[in-house]
């Protein structure tokens, strides 16, 4: 059987677990080259194994979006072991212990968010689409992951804001990417199911009441976004934002 995604080489950021996880994983059973690429080069190592034991190809790498070098590195081992960089997921994160009370938050732990979140994105699509754009049959593509805080108000302050960047980075981006014939889009999540709300699960349950389709997401619901975006079904989309977020939005 051959996969969406035969021939690919993609890089997932922040991909040792979590939604980034369930989304190198999706790429590589459907036939991708994945690279883990996570501030956790241990555990990244771990999901790169995990995957291949499952028959996919997959490799590791230390990186921290917030370094440039280390960014750059990356992207290079990518190509160097795919042979082509067709598609980055922009997953990585950083939310500090305060963002969620603007009084307490100081702002280190606000630019730090940014530059994580925000800046991250820009420096890893920059380090990418030299080699996004010489992907074959104009397949190269960007997956942003936004958040539902980006889109409406949920209590958090430089995550929000970071998150909010990132839709408007996705249109500018898609823009600029879209004569090289590189696709830039984003899925806003709502509430996932990840090892980010370890010993929170009560308030999982909560929340999981609140949704319209009576339960949070899990990260699988995430990753069958992010490949249809990053793939030829979708070859016709660019620049949107996509929610997937089991009708939370006041929107809905
Ligand atoms: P997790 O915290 O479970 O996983 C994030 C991974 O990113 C960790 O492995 C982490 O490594 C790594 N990481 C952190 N900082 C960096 C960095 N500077 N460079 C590279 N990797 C880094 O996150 P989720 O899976 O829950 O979230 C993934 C994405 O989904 C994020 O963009 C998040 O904002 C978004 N999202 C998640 C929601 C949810 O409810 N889970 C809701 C809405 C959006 P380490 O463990 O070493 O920190």
């Amino acid at each position: 059987m051959t996969g969406r995604f035969d021939g690919y080489g993609v890089v997932v950021t922040g991909s040792a677990r979590g939604i980034g996880e369930a989304t190198a994983r999706r790429f590589a059973a459907e036939g991708a080259g994945v690279l883990i690429a996570d501030l956790d080069g241990v555990a990244a190592s771990r999901t790169a194994a995990a995957i291949r034991a499952d028959g996919g190809r997959a490799e590791a790498v230390r990186c921290d979006v917030a370094e440039r070098a280390s960014v750059d590195a990356a992207v290079t081992r990518a190509v160097d072991v795919f042979g082509t960089l067709d598609v980055l997921v922009n997953n990585a994160y950083s939310c500090g212990d305060h963002h969620e009370d603007f009084a307490l938050e100081t702002e280190e732990e606000w630019a730090h968010d940014l530059d994580v979140t925000l800046t991250g994105a820009m420096r890893c699509s920059r380090a990418a689409l030299p080699h996004l754009k010489n992907a074959p049959r104009r397949r190269g593509a960007i997956v942003n992951i936004g958040s539902v805080n980006g889109l409406s108000y949920f209590g958090n302050h430089s995550y929000s804001a970071a998150k909010a960047g990132l839709v408007s980075l996705t249109r500018t981006l898609a823009v600029h990417a879209a004569r090289d014939g590189v696709r830039v889009n984003l899925v806003a999540p709502g509430t996932i199911r990840t090892p980010a709300w370890k010993g929170r699960e009560a308030t999982l349950a909560r929340a999981a009441a609140v949704y319209p389709l009576g339960r949070v997401g899990e990260p699988a619901d995430i990753a069958a976004a992010v490949a249809f975006l990053a793939s030829r079904d979708a070859s016709w989309i660019t620049g949107i934002t996509l929610p997937v977020e089991g009708g939370i939005l006041p929107s809905n």
